[in-house]
Order: C-alpha cells, then sequence, then structure tokens
C-alpha cells in the first residue's frame, strides 16, 4: 500500500509521545546557538513534517517562542528538548534523537555551521551551509 512512513517518538518520562507520517521534508544538523541552548548537545539534528502532519498521542508539548517564527517544544514533566517549530510555514522538526528508531532517517546536511563549536571534527562529507542552503526554508535554526 504505497509507502507511508511512520515516525514516532516521545521525551524521556513518556509523557509526550508524537506519530509522524509521511514522507520527510527534510532532514539537518543544526548548528546554532539556540539549537544548542534547547537541545543541550553541541549541536541538534532534526527532522523535518507539515505541521498537522505529527499528531500528539498524549498531549502537545509545552512550547516557547524563541523568535517571531519559531518556537521550541519539551516536555512540562522531564524536561526533555522535543522539536523546532517553524510558526510561519507551519513545519515542525522533531530532534532525531527523540525517535523511536534514530537509525531510520540519515541527515543529509550540516546548517549554521558559522556556530558549530570550533573543537568539533565532522568527517561525514556531508554539505556544510553557514546559515540555511539557497533555496531552502524550514530548517531547524532561528
Ligand atoms: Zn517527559
Ligand atoms: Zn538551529
Amino acid at each position: 500500500m504505497g509507502a507511508e512512513h511512520i515516525y514516532e517518538g516521545g521525551c524521556l518520562c513518556g509523557k509526550i509521545r508524537y506519530r509522524a507520517s509521511g514522507v520527510p521534508i527534510g532532514t539537518a544538523h543544526c548548528h546554532c546557538n539556540k539549537c544548542r541552548r534547547h537541545s543541550g548537545a553541541v549541536f541538534a539534528s532534526g527532522v523535518g513534517f507539515p505541521a498537522d502532519d505529527i499528531e500528539w498521542l498524549n498531549e502537545e508539548p509545552a512550547l516557547y517562542q524563541s523568535s517571531e517564527n519559531c518556537a521550541r517544544s519539551f516536555c512540562p514533566a522531564c524536561g526533555s528538548s522535543i522539536a523546532h517549530h517553524w510558526l510561519d510555514i507551519r513545519t515542525t522538526w522533531p530532534f532525531i534523537g527523540t525517535l523511536d528508531h534514530p537509525e531510520s532517517v540519515t541527515p543529509e546536511l550540516h546548517i549554521f555551521v558559522e556556530e558549530q563549536i570550533p573543537w568539533l571534527r565532522i568527517n561525514d562529507g556531508l554539505p556544510r551551509y553557514s546559515k540555511f542552503p539557497p533555496a531552502r526554508r524550514g530548517d531547524p535554526g532561528c
């Protein structure tokens, strides 16, 4: 029956659970300072979906609006970072580390490498962009 993909994930305590269906609109490692702060990791990896393709199975995560067009979600109980949300174009980018099967998606590129931590060495051969790739929007960042 076609190539329907289902991606499920959630937070550390299990209070926040989501199911994304369909084909991801993109994947990226983001090195921006805001993703670093929000995730607590030295960079954050996300997989994007149209916001309407994500179903929150228990309740919706708490949101922190980090700029005019962006919000970041987290579990109000355990504090796990969940996703980056573009409010204007309505895309949601769960952090790949929140997926039940993070190995099921493969990041395609690096963004905001101008903010990458200098000691971090990544030799994966993927394209690297100082900010966003040309002609692309909806990536984690902002
Ligand atoms: Zn939780
Ligand atoms: Zn970012």
